[in-house]
């Protein structure tokens, strides 16, 4: 008899990639979490050549490989016939690369649904010897299996046990059948329109309002837009949450007592005219809209990014209003990659966009949003990104001096990639130097 679903109250959603070998060259028997080394749920184009299972996010199941087939994830073949793969989605970055405890959670519980699929009762991890069912795709590096790598970073290797508890904790929730308290269901609320509110403590607090835990503190009078509100169905109270904490189903919000809904277009009051004769009856001057604050920085050195999202857009950010978003100025698409010279934060939006040198340094409020695009250089030097032939000039993570082949004799050797084997440079390597190229004539283009 079936005990608690781990899953319940969660969807998966499904954004099918191409990048899989269909059916397993050999049997399913380990799962392996990995981590994105970015900020986005990922896509998994053709031109990438690489793909997972599953992806998490906050509370959000993304799965972009059916079960039955093998995914493209951990560099090696036989790896990837015999794995369930899943990407959780990075908190931030170096030094050790951490998760939101709710990516974390999400993360666990999947990996429980997936076992208990496969007739799993308990998450074995041992390094890399006989009989585990989970693998960190570390070892697979380590034993040359695959291309050094980090993943699933420090963080969640620190965390490691902690997780695979947390693992076995929804195994046992399941295979037990001893009554467990219902699984914590949210309730959400979308404002017919985002409205910029302030803070009206010194400090407000964002918090996790799954776990209580605060996760950022805000100054008084830091202004912030408000999309809509959240609440857990067993407590009365709702939080005010931004669009990227709604959408993403984050459980992030400020409590709806610590912020005051401010005007977004007061009337701009002239100043003081001396000996006004008389009142004048105000001939219907449209209202000035104020303009949106933005704050400019240009990094201390010049970045490759590549794009994440379908599409990614080139905006002009200069808006005080996520309604004003309608048209962007150029399309980009994932896998495209962009030279990135400073950010500018949208202060009445509490957006970040990154920029080219070309506008930066021209002060075009044209740029990129910062979720849309991840970092290159953690996927070139960390091939935790899945990259299947790595670029024949730059070195590897120097943890192991050179990835050795694997050796399994006894089942025939095949690769797993279709096409371009032949060329010097992978298909994404070229493809994006022809994108970026088109781009940057476009980015003339428009601008002479
Ligand atoms: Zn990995």
């Amino acid at each position: 008899m079936a005990g608690a679903n781990p899953l319940a109250g969660y969807n998966i959603e499904w954004w099918g990639s191409p990048c899989f070998t269909a059916g397993r060259a050999i049997p399913w028997d380990h799962y392996t979490p990995h981590h994105v080394a970015g900020f986005g749920i990922p896509t998994f184009p053709w031109e990438r050549q690489a793909s997972s299972t599953f992806s998490v996010h906050g509370l959000r199941i993304i799965q972009h490989v059916s079960a039955d087939n093998s995914p493209w994830t951990e560099g090696n073949y036989y790896a990837n016939a015999s794995a369930e793969t899943c990407e959780h989605v990075n908190a931030w970055g170096e030094p050790d690369w951490g998760l939101l405890e709710q990516t974390f959670d999400t993360g666990a519980r999947l990996c429980a649904s997936r076992l208990i699929a496969r007739g799993q009762r308990t998450a074995i991890y041992t390094g890399f010897a006989d009989h585990a069912n989970i693998y960190q795709h570390r070892d697979l590096g380590l034993q040359g299996f695959s291309a050094a790598t980090r993943c699933p970073g420090e963080w969640f290797r620190a965390n490691f046990t902690r997780w695979l508890n947390l693992v076995n904790q929804y195994l046992n929730a399941y295979y037990n059948p001893a009554p467990l308290p219902p699984p914590v269901e949210f309730e959400w609320k979308q404002w017919a329109t985002p409205s910029v509110m302030k803070c009206i403590a010194n400090p407000t607090n964002l918090f996790n309002f799954n776990t209580g835990e605060v996760i950022k503190a805000f100054n008084l009078d830091d202004q912030i837009v408000i999309f809509g509100e959240g609440r857990r169905k067993d407590r009365n109270e709702w939080f005010y949450m931004t669009e990227y904490s709604f959408t993403q189903k984050i459980t992030n919000g400020f409590k709806s007592g610590s912020l005051a809904g401010i005007i977004l277009h007061p009337e701009i009051e002239p100043a003081p005219e001396p000996e006004i004769p008389e009142i004048i009856p105000e001939p219907e001057t449209p209202s000035t809209p104020i303009p949106a604050v933005l704050v400019w920085k240009q990094w201390d050195e010049p970045k490759k990014m590549v794009c994440h999202s379908v599409p990614t857009c080139l905006w002009d950010f200069d808006k005080t209003s996520f309604d004003d978003f309608t048209t962007p100025i150029l399309e980009f698409w994932p896998g495209d990659v962009l030279d990135i010279y400073g950010e500018c934060h949208n202060e009445t939006l509490d957006m970040t966009f990154y920029l080219t040198e070309w506008s930066f340094t021209r002060n075009l409020t044209n740029g990129f949003r910062a979720i849309d695009l991840e970092d290159i250089p953690e996927e070139v030097l960390d091939p935790d990104q899945e990259i299947f032939e790595p670029e024949p000039d730059i070195p590897v993570d120097p943890i192991e001096p050179e990835p050795i082949k694997p050796e399994k004799p006894e089942l025939p050797i095949e690769t797993e990639k279709k096409g371009g084997e032949e060329s010097e440079y992978p298909n994404w390597f070229v493809n994006f130097w022809i994108k970026l190229f088109k781009a940057i004539l476009g980015i003339f283009k428009k601008s002479n």
